[in-house]
């Protein structure tokens, strides 16, 4: 199979797009004959060398694929050869032609949802999930600020919390980012670029705040978040690439929560809650990735240098 094989860790370059056995599944594995491929930004810090905890090299990178399962191994009963399927992690790598998972890394995707769309759901859908309800325990009628609507998790963020009955205001820092964001979803958008813009918040939330604000460039905004936080708040900190200053006074006037998370680290019945939800959303159509850019597998180097740049429009997807 052709697959993405980094041999060496540093720029896209490093990706080289090489010839690769063909894996086979043993007792308990899948084989899915990939489709459509996620691209998320941790792929890049990895790739960089940049990140906590790094591949042996060589390495095929990626998580998130979508595509038809080829083969099963012995004691597999939850999918079957043809079963249409989304992954969350696999043993070989997502950026090839086919993916050896644990049947446990495996999920059903509905016949109405697209491969490519498949490909973008994992990553993004499960961190917005396992913010707005997990860890900020997000409830019907409160206000969430998406700061980074426009990508990969910001739109998941923005689908999940408006089926969910939140009052949805979404940033974004291009124009076209802005009219994605209100079209899937959010009752108001802001330009993360506008000096000041955060000022808005309190007239939009009727002057009481944000009650949940999920953070996709903390080191930019946590200091500045805190200043909108309705009593009781909760800032959820799923992206920072930096350090930040913040008052403390702010949270405590403010009795607010301030939450890590990192995906990889959601225990496994959470996990598997997390997935059920997702199904469940994308088989009634209210979870539907939005795909921006879709670039041919051999050219990973182009989507991973997109993937950094500013002018988020949803997903990124690699097709074999
Ligand atoms: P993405 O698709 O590249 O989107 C990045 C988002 O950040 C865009 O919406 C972008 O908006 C926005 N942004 C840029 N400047 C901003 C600013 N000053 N204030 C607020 N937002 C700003 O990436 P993603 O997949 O959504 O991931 C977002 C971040 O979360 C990344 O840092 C990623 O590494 C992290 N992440 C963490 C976890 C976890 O488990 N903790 C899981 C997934 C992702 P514009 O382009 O419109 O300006």
């Amino acid at each position: 199979m052709k697959a993405i094989r980094v041999s060496q860790t540093g720029g896209p370059e490093v990706l080289q797009h090489c010839d690769s056995p063909d894996p086979h599944p043993r007792d308990g594995q899948v084989l899915v004959r990939v489709h459509a491929i996620g691209v998320n930004p941790v792929e890049t810090y990895i790739r960089s060398g940049k990140y906590g905890i790094l591949p042996n090299l060589p390495y095929t990178p990626g998580s998130d694929a979508a595509g038809i399962v080829q083969a099963v191994g012995k004691g597999v009963t939850r999918v079957s050869v043809g079963s249409r399927v989304y992954t969350a992690g696999t043993l070989t790598g997502a950026y090839a032609q086919f993916a050896l998972c644990t049947e446990k890394q495996v999920h059903p995707l509905p016949e109405n949802v697209p491969f490519e769309e498949g490909a973008a759901v994992n990553i993004p859908y499960a961190t917005a999930y396992r913010a707005l309800f997990q860890r900020a325990r997000a409830a019907a009628g409160e206000f969430v600020l998406i700061h980074g609507a426009s990508g990969g998790v910001g739109v998941a963020a923005t689908q999940i919390a408006r089926a969910g009955g939140l009052c949805v205001i979404g940033t974004a820092g291009s124009e076209r980012g802005r009219k994605m964001v209100l079209e899937q979803g959010a009752h108001h958008v802001v330009d993360h670029q506008v000096p000041g813009y955060l000022n808005k918040i309190m007239a939009l939330t009727e002057n009481r705040g944000a009650d949940v604000i999920l953070e996709m460039l903390a080191n930019a905004n946590l200091g500045r978040d805190l200043t909108v936080l309705a009593r009781g708040g909760r800032v959820v900190i799923i992206g920072s690439r930096g350090t930040v200053e913040i008052n403390p006074r702010d949270a405590m006037s403010r009795e607010a929560a301030i939450l890590g998370m990192v995906l990889f680290n959601t225990p496994e019945n959470d996990l598997a809650s997390v997935h059920a939800a997702l199904v469940a959303g994308l088989e009634n159509g209210t979870l539907r990735p939005v795909i921006g850019q879709r670039i041919p597998l051999a050219e990973a180097s182009r989507a991973h240098q997109a993937v950094m740049e500013p002018g988020a429009y949803g997903k990124i997807v690699l097709l074999p």
